[in-house]
């Protein structure tokens, strides 16, 4: 296997990025449609309208409806076409960006992405989640290639509910270490090649970038104010999270997340709460260090990521063998751990992992 690394062209950030929208896009094309979140329609539209004023370019505003379905994006398409769009931008969170870079891709257009949460990793990769018009999962696609630009206003992030930022570093918390399983075992990244050094860098950077910013980041965001804490995070969240995940592979926690999706009781839970209660899992899998894992539970609390099966919206614990069984079916990326792991292996470590993180409560 070949080593692969992949990212987006462009990387930009930083306090009111997006009245350089304009500045940062123009060589992509001279017809622009932004699709949409209902907030990210509120918050970034005045932003994007000051930085293309008076500009010879042509630019639409398309609010969707709020799941990247299929249904969705052949909506998209037909706007694409019937305006004669050159670059797909989305604006919102992964919902918003998976329609965006779906129909980019169908239309064989770039696709620039300002994301207005850090919630996942869903700006930097080459990939998305689609849906059926029914609300169920339909199918991943991946891309040939990562978005042309990806543009993070921090501001923008920083005034976000802070649930987000939370949920983003739950979702960055498992990058380093189902990397680090995926290395062990030579299994491919998502990009499905071989894992470089940089990546294994990034994915490094990332943790300890948690660690060092993300009690801080947590606190000023409460308050709704933007610090050097609060970039580093929206940086970790973002690029070293997403472009570390899909360069570095996924292990146990994101099994565990698409596990849990079984549960209706857990629909409400976030998916990067659920990705860091499922890092807690795979550590106890890796039989870790009790140190390391104690490093991570300690995280977890100190930022309100949830550490026991409660938090993450279980009331019957033997429901836990439902998800169990969905975070190991074929395909499941928890099946690039050394030795596999057995769906009742799994429930295991779920319930010593809730037992752990109650003692540390
Ligand atoms: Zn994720």
């Amino acid at each position: 296997m070949l080593k692969l690394m992949r990212a987006p062209a462009k990387y930009v950030q930083g306090k009111d990025a997006l009245f350089e929208a304009y500045e940062n896009t123009k060589d992509l094309g001279s017809s622009f449609l932004f699709v949409c979140s209902r907030s990210g329609y509120k918050i970034a539209k005045p932003k994007i309208e000051k930085s293309f004023e008076n500009k010879t370019v042509k630019i639409m505003f398309e609010v969707f409806n709020g799941i990247s379905s299929t249904g969705e994006i052949e909506r998209m398409r037909r706007i694409v076409k019937e305006n004669k769009i050159q670059v797909v931008c989305a604006i919102g969170g992964g919902s918003a960006i998976d329609t965006a870079k779906a129909t980019a891709y169908y239309e064989n257009l770039p696709v620039v992405v300002m994301p207005t949460v850090a919630a996942t990793d869903a700006p930097c990769t080459g990939l998305s989640v689609i849906y059926n018009d029914d609300g169920s999962f339909c199918k991943y696609i991946f891309y040939p290639k990562n978005p042309e630009a990806v543009i993070v206003d921090s501001s923008i992030i920083a005034a976000a509910p802070v649930k987000f930022l939370v949920a983003g570093m739950g979702d960055a918390l498992g990058t380093y270490f189902e990397a680090r399983a995926c290395l062990k075992t030579n299994s491919p990244s998502l990009e499905n090649g071989g894992i470089t050094k940089s990546a294994m860098a990034l994915c490094k950077l990332c943790y300890e970038t948690l660690f060092a910013d993300g009690y801080k980041a947590k606190l000023a965001v409460e308050q709704g104010i933007l610090t050097p804490a609060v970039e580093n995070i929206i940086e970790a969240n973002t690029y070293l999270s997403g472009v570390g995940a899909d360069n570095g592979g996924l292990a146990v926690s994101h099994s565990v997340y698409n596990g849990f999706t079984a549960l209706e009781e857990c629909e409400s839970t976030m998916h990067g709460d659920l990705v860091a209660f499922g890092t807690i899992a795979q550590l106890i899998i890796e039989n870790a260090p009790m140190e390391e894992i104690a490093e991570v539970i300690e995280f977890c609390i100190s930022v309100g990521l949830p550490v026991t099966l409660a938090q993450v919206g279980v009331k019957d614990v033997k429901r836990v063998h439902i998800a169990a069984e969905k975070a190991c079916m074929p395909g499941e990326s928890i099946h690039n751990m050394l030795g596999d792991v057995t769906p009742e292996e799994l429930y295991n470590a779920l319930l010593a992992a809730d037992t752990l993180g109650k003692t540390f409560l």
